[in-house]
């Protein structure tokens, strides 16, 4: 991590988009604090967190965006600029998954054309009310050309890939 006043070579914008409740702001409290809340409340009025990581002896501050309670209303300068995104759903909702040609749809109509998009099914803590398999995750996010992992906020699994890879990727494209 980069330390105060250390420059900054990169900074890259990454949204997270996803229904309500899949654990978006719980897998960005966990990569940019490493804190987790079970009784998450919506952050009102904060756009987006920081953390500044080293790619390729490189600075790059990740900036990422999340929705904040305001799913439904997302508009177009939330997609603005974004260079990676972060396209989640819950293990444990058909539903959530069901709604994920929606989200790439808006994303695509109104991101950068290059973005770097990563499918996360998170919640792989509950694997006992799994409701999406991992197979029609993967087959999906290889149709549409999208990297896939799934995590869990809750036990901190492949939060930290999920972001390295769609950082590094990023990386590649505007460096
Ligand atoms: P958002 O609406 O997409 O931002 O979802 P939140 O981050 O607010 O999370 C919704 C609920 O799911 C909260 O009660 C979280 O504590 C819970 N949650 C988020 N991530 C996980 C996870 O990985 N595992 C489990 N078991 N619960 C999670
Ligand atoms: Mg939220």
């Amino acid at each position: 991590m980069a330390r105060a006043g250390e420059k900054v070579d990169y900074v890259f914008k990454v949204v997270l988009i996803g229904d309500s409740a899949v654990g978006k702001s719980q897998i960005l409290a966990r990569f940019a604090r490493n804190e987790f809340s079970l009784d998450s409340k919506a952050t009102i009025g904060v756009e987006f967190q920081t953390r500044t990581l080293v790619i390729d002896h490189r600075s790059v501050k990740a900036q990422i965006w999340d929705t904040a309670g305001q799913e439904r209303a997302v508009t177009s300068a939330y997609y603005r600029g974004a260079l990676g995104a972060l396209l989640v759903y819950d293990i444990t909702r058909r539903q959530s998954f069901d709604h994920i040609p929606r989200w790439l749809d808006e994303l695509r109509a109104h991101a950068d054309k290059n973005i770097v998009i990563m499918l996360v099914g998170n919640k792989s803590d509950l694997e006992e009310q799994r409701a999406v398999s991992t197979e029609d995750a993967k087959e999906f996010a290889e149709k549409e050309n999208l990297f896939f992992l799934e995590t869990s906020a809750l036990q901190a699994t492949n939060v930290e890939s999920a972001f390295q890879t769609v950082l590094t990727e990023i990386f590649k494209i505007h460096s």
